[in-house]
């Protein structure tokens, strides 16, 4: 167990998913894009980037305030149901380099490993398969919390299941909404850049270029 300047003695480690294990995120908004150019309402990369965290119902009803549009609840439906159809057909994981070794190596030292994501069960599950399926001992998905990131609860849930103290466990994030959640949460959250600009992730304990800058931390020091 490893002092972390700062913290107690850490014995568990929360990861999010999308940006920290797996490449999902250039899914992502390919089928917002696609989903949303459907009611006529266009998205960039960056503001895609700024919800990363939040489940699929937060993420479209900010999405309609922030460009002010109107959309009946049966059409809000509809472009989340189209959306999560081209996702899941173009969707393909791919592992964040680095990131299998770390967990892999962090199960092996008997830390406590949960997954806290704002992305759905049946998407967990496909990565989940590539050989980390007896990684975690706790998984929270999206439609397990009724508020998602940036709120609290994803993380707080998942700290009770775990049954550890707040102050020995680390959260691993990279977007500004899975850390306010994190923080809010009162727990030490490590970001890492690897979607979004360091100015995007300043709230974070500390930052980390990559995985593998972030293992090297972790494991070896
Ligand atoms: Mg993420």
């Amino acid at each position: 167990m490893k002092n972390i300047k700062g913290t107690g003695f850490l014995n568990s480690v929360i990861f999010d998913m999308d940006g920290v294990i797996v490449d999902g995120m250039p899914y992502h908004i390919e089928s917002w894009k696609k989903a949303l150019s459907t009611v006529g309402i266009s998205v960039t990369d960056l503001e895609i980037y700024l919800m990363e965290g939040m489940t699929g119902e937060e993420t479209i009803k900010e999405l309609i305030n922030k460009k002010k549009k109107s959309l009946s609840d049966v059409s809000i439906r509809s472009v989340l149901k189209l959306k999560r159809k081209i996702f899941n057909d173009i969707f393909t994981v791919k592992l964040m380099k680095g990131s299998k070794e770390l967990l892999l190596e962090l199960h092996r030292l008997d830390y406590l490993l949960a997954l806290v994501t704002g992305t759905r069960l049946e998407v967990v599950k496909k990565v989940l398969q590539m050989g980390l399926d007896n990684v975690f001992k706790i998984v929270i998905t999206g439609e397990m919390v009724s508020n998602g990131k940036p709120n609290p609860e994803p993380y707080l849930k998942a700290v009770n299941e775990l049954g550890v103290n707040k102050k020995d466990c680390l959260v691993v994030e990279n977007a500004p909404a899975g850390i306010a959640s994190a923080k809010n949460a009162g727990l030490t959250c490590f970001a890492v850049q690897t979607s979004l600009p360091g100015e995007y992730l300043k709230d974070a304990d500390k930052i980390f270029q990559s995985i593998d800058e972030l293992s090297a931390f972790l494991i070896k020091s």
